[in-house]
């Protein structure tokens, strides 16, 4: 027969495990440990409670395979909850550790042969159409907002009834397609006419490429064209290739959000441009698209050589151009594939493109002419 344990109070800050606020708790420590707080009550078994690794006398203690956690500083309570809790020292998260490990060793080894078999490029070519959809859609919001803080915070442009037209085009334009995942195209405020296809089919179209697009077909042709990176999974090849083994290793163990790796691979989603046979294949890919959803496959070719006179004329290399010294070609091959027939109407109405090219209402219109004031 056993005497009933003696109840050992103390007070503690309780963590949910899903935010970081802490809670105020009270702890009492009986059959079982009961805590308590405003809006909270947890009430464990002492077989199942488990310590972490802290620093005295601070104390924290958590369930098996639970993500709430309380930290106290109470001596009292330290030791009652040593003496009867029979496991508090068995650690999980070392066991999980060990089998970390033993992932980390086999992804090394089989990440690193690919490597050293293929190179990086064609190991990451290989293994980009395996990455899961989910994981990839993950990784595509981490780079997003990645991407977004290295190109300066640039505002999202979402005025409604733009989005909504934006929003059927793509719809429109990629029905159909067989795009690994839905796209998501945002629309960023920025001075570059750019447009960037990250990983988990989301693609970001900062505004200057917009207002540079005179035709609703020319700004649909960079839409497709991006579509054709979707297609060809170039954002998850390049980011591959940006972040090698260490990228490989961390999409084996699922942990992306929180590598360093992630810094790197931002920066190269912006930075890197794909092969020009990536960028070939993306033209073609987008003619033929634009031409499905009833538009004008050459535009594509117009848009691109404005803006490379413009960039030109500005003596800057403007991001979308990667590829600058071949926009002639590239044009060229473009204006073939797209055949000689025109559509006889936009891709989209007058109306549907003068409210898509005001997606970014805040955004003070340049005039084309410097206003003069008549004397
Ligand atoms: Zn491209």
């Amino acid at each position: 027969m056993t005497v009933p344990a003696e109840t050992v109070t103390a007070t503690g800050t309780l963590f949910d495990g899903r935010s970081a606020r802490p809670n105020p708790v009270t702890l009492r420590l009986g059959e079982r440990l009961e805590i308590t707080g405003a809006g909270l009550r947890e009430d464990w078994n002492p077989f199942d409670i488990r310590a972490g690794e802290t620093e005295p006398p601070t104390m924290r203690i958590g369930l098996a395979g639970n993500p709430v956690r309380v930290e106290f500083t109470d001596r009292a309570l330290a030791e009652a909850l040593v003496a009867r809790c029979p496991d508090l020292r068995l650690d999980d998260e070392a066991r999980g550790g060990v089998l970390r490990l033993v992932l980390w060793s086999i992804a090394a080894g089989v990440s690193v042969l690919l490597v050293a078999i293929y190179g990086v490029p064609v190991a990451a070519g290989i293994l980009a159409p395996l990455v899961p959809q989910p994981v990839e859609s993950r990784f595509g919001l981490a780079v997003d907002g990645q991407v977004v803080s290295l190109l300066g915070d640039p505002p999202l442009c979402a005025e409604p009834a733009a989005k909504a037209v934006l929003d059927r085009l793509v719809a429109r334009m990629t029905k159909g397609a067989g795009l690994p995942g839905d796209p998501v195209v945002s629309v960023r405020r920025h001075k570059v006419a750019n447009a960037l296809t990250l990983p988990g089919a989301r693609v970001i179209v900062l505004s200057d490429i917009l207002a540079k697009a005179e035709t609703p077909d020319e700004f649909g042709g960079i839409l497709a064209h991006e579509f054709g990176h979707v297609a060809a999974r170039d954002p998850t090849r390049a980011v591959i290739t940006a972040g090698g083994v260490s990228f490989l290793l961390s999409l084996v163990l699922g942990d992306l959000t929180g590598s360093t790796v992630i810094v790197g691979v931002g920066q190269a989603a912006i930075s890197a441009g794909y092969s020009r046979d990536a960028e070939r294949a993306a033209d073609a890919y987008g003619v033929a698209m634009l031409i499905r959803a009833g538009g004008d496959g050459a535009a594509l070719a117009s848009i691109l050589e404005r803006i490379d006179a413009e960039a030109d004329a500005e003596g800057s290399l403007t991001g979308f151009l990667h590829s600058h010294p071949y926009t002639k070609e590239r044009a060229a091959k473009i204006r073939s594939l797209a055949g000689g027939t025109r559509p006889d109407k936009p891709l989209l109405s007058k109306e549907d493109w003068q409210t898509l090219r005001g997606i970014c209402p805040a955004e003070p219109r340049t005039p084309a002419k410097p206003a003069t004031t008549p004397l």
